[in-house]
């Protein structure tokens, strides 16, 4: 229950559309790196995790919109690994709890509510200092997870995909593509597919987790923000039918959030013929 599956599987994917651009795609399956923590969460969670308790800290306290796999993350990471867990949603209290928040507070996680405008300021010390008094010690987390802690779990990544030229991965907050880039080969290079809109910020954000992290930009990557289909959590007919038609082809089952708009992204980039005859592709399938 404890111990992850690394390293996560790379499977190679057959598809007549890559063909047809001379490329080649494989998918490291970090979706199968742990069973409650999935993808990257784990990655970006173990060293907060380490940190929290070489601290003394015996609570976490994280933020999150009532749909975060985030928060889903840290409620599973406290109840397998002894921690309390506060977890601050956005926006007003909704009874009966949907689905994501019933699974935080089944695994014991105690949740709180913080009114939209507060909660775009939450990053205050004003704030977290209103936090403290309300909930005493607590080691914090912040929203999505991404600090140097996550970005440093993201750095071994891409450590199995040495013979890819091109790593692809979704952004969120973008601890996971400040991470995997930063810890490229010199020859490789990385896209972040943005799946909330307008996207193009997120790449001041993961400049700023790299130098918050290294002290400096590091490694050769952008973020592509064309394909965030309507915005966060958002979807379009066009996605639907791609996930539809890549689990005809594949079988396999994407996440619509993230994973399935960089694989639309992906496909749709090589259907255009952005990427040269011979370019070996991989994407990170984190959850
Ligand atoms: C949280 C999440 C992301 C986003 O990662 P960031 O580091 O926030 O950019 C991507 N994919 C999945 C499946 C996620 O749950």
């Amino acid at each position: 229950m404890f111990e992850p599956h690394l390293p996560a599987p790379v499977e190679s994917l057959n598809d007549e559309r890559l063909d047809r651009a001379g490329v080649t795609l494989r998918l490291q399956r970090d979706d199968l790196i742990h069973s409650e923590i999935p993808g990257n969460k784990w990655r970006k969670l173990h060293l907060n995790l380490a940190a929290a308790t070489e601290a003394g800290h015996s609570t976490l306290l994280t933020f999150g919109g009532a749909f975060s796999n985030h928060l889903r993350a840290v409620a599973a990471a406290g109840r397998i690994f002894g921690f309390a867990t506060i977890g601050i949603v956005r926006g007003e209290e909704h009874l009966p709890l949907n689905p994501s928040l019933r699974y935080c507070a089944d695994q014991g996680m105690t949740l709180a509510y913080l009114d939209r405008t507060t909660y775009r300021t939450k990053r205050d010390p004003a704030v977290e200092a209103e936090l403290r008094r309300r909930w005493g010690e607590f080691f914090l987390i912040p929203e999505g997870g991404s600090n140097p802690l996550a970005v440093r779990g993201c750095l071994p990544i891409a450590a199995g995909l040495g013979g890819a030229d091109v790593i692809c991965c979704p952004v969120g907050t973008g601890g996971t593509l400040a991470g995997l880039a930063a810890g490229l080969a010199g020859h490789q290079r990385a896209i972040g597919f943005a799946v909330l809109k307008p996207g193009d910020f997120l790449t001041a954000e993961v400049e700023a987790l790299q130098r918050a992290t290294f002290g400096e930009r590091s490694g050769h990557w952008r973020v592509e923000s064309r394909y965030h289909f309507g915005g966060y959590a958002k979807s379009t007919p066009a996605l639907a039918a791609f996930i539809e038609d890549f689990h005809t082809r594949h079988g396999l089952h994407l996440d619509r959030v993230y994973v399935a708009k960089m694989l639309a992204g992906v496909f749709d980039l090589v259907e255009s013929g952005y990427f040269p005859p011979g370019t070996r592709l991989a994407a990170i399938i984190t959850g």
